[in-house]
């Protein structure tokens, strides 16, 4: 991957200015990690318009990706809506969720989400938060959010909730420190979605395509299930064993709707 950024120094510059020597002295600022291949960089900024164009994330949500060549750091836009970001908005996180190399830009004030989820889940390479709306009704509800058709397989493992109250008492329910990032990514455990009650929810994967795919049809699912339920008669969920057959098969196509998303979204 490092040759490739070789012949785009300007990408470099846009992330990757190292603001102290490598070894990072205590209370300094972590060392960046290096160059990274421009294409990911851009397929992160196209993830943010994407999942904003799709109605996941609106003026408020993120999604990040793991530094590809080096799992201690992750790569996350500057505080800013969604639809607006560009590659020249993407910072360089530890996984304390220190920046790099600041340079007075605002930073997301949940990023401890991210960093936190990183540390917990070795195999997640993308991180998305959002306030999905129509997901939101089942963190506050006894109803559970569950898979109802393919394209939203991977919840047939269950989707767990995040209770704030119990990591944190009385809060504003944002995820503000690392200790809730770090509750947080205890409540999601090995699973693909986490709800936040009274907030959103989190969603990861292994890789850019797949956690935004799966952050679509979470909001999806949870729109059809509302009018499955809203019909009045029972309502057959996928089982375990369906979950698994659909899912993956789905992952060999995702690269269809990716395709369709990012040029929708970039063409605005
Ligand atoms: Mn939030």
């Amino acid at each position: 991957m490092a040759h490739i950024l070789r012949t785009a120094p300007s990408m470099l510059l846009n992330i990757a200015r190292p603001s102290v020597v490598p070894g990072s002295p205590a209370g300094g600022s972590p060392s960046t990690a290096g160059p990274v291949d421009p294409s990911l960089i851009e397929d992160l900024a196209a993830a943010n318009r994407i999942l904003a164009d799709q109605g996941v994330l609106d003026g408020y949500g993120h999604v990040s990706l793991r530094y590809p060549g080096n799992p201690e750091r992750y790569l996350m836009s500057r505080s800013l809506a969604p639809e607006l970001v560009t590659v020249s908005d993407i910072m360089e996180y530890d996984l304390d969720s220190n920046p790099v190399d600041q340079r007075g830009r605002t930073m997301y004030l949940e990023r401890f989400i991210h960093g936190e989820i990183y540390k917990a889940r070795p195999e997640v390479n993308c991180v998305v938060h959002s306030h999905s709306p129509a997901v939101v009704p089942f963190g506050v509800s006894s109803v559970p959010l569950r898979a109802l058709y393919h394209m939203s397989a991977f919840l047939t493992g269950g989707v767990p909730l995040f209770e704030i109250r119990n990591a944190g008492g009385m809060t504003d329910l944002l995820v503000r420190n690392p200790d809730l990032g770090r509750a947080l990514a205890k409540t999601l455990a090995d699973k693909p979605v986490a709800l936040m009650r009274g907030h959103g929810n989190v969603v990861v994967g292994p890789d850019i395509q797949l956690a935004v795919y799966r952050a679509v049809y979470t909001e999806v699912n949870a729109r059809l299930q509302v009018q499955a339920i809203m019909l009045g008669g029972s309502v057959t969920y996928l089982e375990p064993e369906e979950g698994v057959l659909a899912a993956t098969n789905i992952a060999g196509t995702i690269g269809r709707p990716w395709e369709l998303w990012k040029k929708k979204a970039l063409r605005k």
